[in-house]
């Protein structure tokens, strides 16, 4: 490639949002037929907020809330900031969690003032003896809204449940119909529950998604993708998409995203804006045709 005519992409690239860590990813991008695209964070905000709470087994909504954002303090993950936010709201004292343990995709878990607190969806749940079966009805009813279902447990039993949504950014529904009119494919992917996929998938016209993907699992779906003969890009924000991105023939981070999302990836969306990856799309045939 001649550096000069990779450069002038580049600089453009610079003004339109879209940063270009290395030049194959720009070569490569007018060749991308597939993208996969993260959920949280990635198609929505990543911003998520509590929207509903519900308490078990006598315990009060407070009470619960208390010890899962006492506990979710430890984390970093979008879901355990909203369940931290809406305790500070409600002007909670959070105190410090022990012994927490918090495996990637699934939740985390750790002792509260002397209880067993686990917070996280319902298989983490069941993998930890708490039945959550009782419930089930009124998680799906949070998922067929579109939001995430995460339950609370203390002592080994089912506290609460907490509905916890993020809206879908304001672009990227025009995003995903520049991409539909240009013939790529898209697929959505995501740790989150099934229900709560599709309902998010449905509103934004995505017909294929892969949902409950365990975090080392998504380079595999790219990997595989690629196997299908698909020049891939993979679009993610998340610690959990950073081996994906760095399998794709593309990997695109959110700048809104984290660090590690970055640095796996070749380019990067400043604000977060999808629209980008079609930007990055014209930008690579222009630069390419003026190299050939
Ligand atoms: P995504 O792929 O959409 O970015 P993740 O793989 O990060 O989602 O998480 C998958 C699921 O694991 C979440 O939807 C949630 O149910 C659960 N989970 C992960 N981390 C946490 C946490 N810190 N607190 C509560 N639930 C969590
Ligand atoms: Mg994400």
């Amino acid at each position: 490639a001649t550096p000069m005519s990779v450069m002038v992409g580049v600089g453009r690239g610079a003004q339109l949002g879209v940063l270009v860590k290395n030049a194959e990813a720009l070569e490569r991008m007018e060749k991308v037929d597939a993208v996969v695209v993260d959920k949280t964070g990635t198609l929505t905000v990543g911003k998520p907020k509590v929207v509903a709470l519900k308490a078990f087994n006598g315990r009060s909504e407070d009470e619960v809330l208390r010890l899962a954002a006492s506990l979710e303090r430890a984390s970093e993950h979008p879901l355990a900031t909203a369940i931290v936010q809406e305790a500070r709201a409600r002007e909670l004292t959070l105190v410090e969690p022990a012994g927490v343990e918090s495996p990637a995709g699934k939740g985390i878990l750790g002792t509260v003032e002397g209880h067993a607190v686990a917070v996280g969806h319902a298989a983490f749940m069941s993998e930890h003896g708490i039945h959550t079966d009782h419930h089930t009805g009124v998680a799906e009813g949070y998922r067929r809204e579109g939001a995430t279902a995460v339950f609370v447990a203390v002592d080994g039993r089912a506290a609460g449940l907490v509905a916890i949504a993020d809206p879908v950014k304001d672009t990227t529904e025009a995003a995903l119909q520049a991409l539909a009119r240009d013939g790529v494919r898209v697929v959505m992917i995501t740790g989150d529950n099934r229900t709560t996929a599709l309902a998010v998938a449905k509103r934004l016209g995505i017909t294929e998604v892969e949902a409950e993907v365990l975090p080392g699992r998504k380079a595999e779906m790219v990997q595989r993708l690629r196997q299908e003969g698909h020049v891939v890009a993979m679009a993610g924000d998340g610690v959990n998409d950073a081996p994906a991105l760095a399998v794709a023939d593309v990997g695109i981070a959110m700048g809104t995203g984290t660090d590690i999302a970055m640095e796996s990836a070749g380019i990067t969306l400043l604000k977060g804006d999808l629209a980008g990856i079609a930007h990055a799309r014209g930008l690579s045939r222009a630069t390419m045709a003026n190299i050939r």
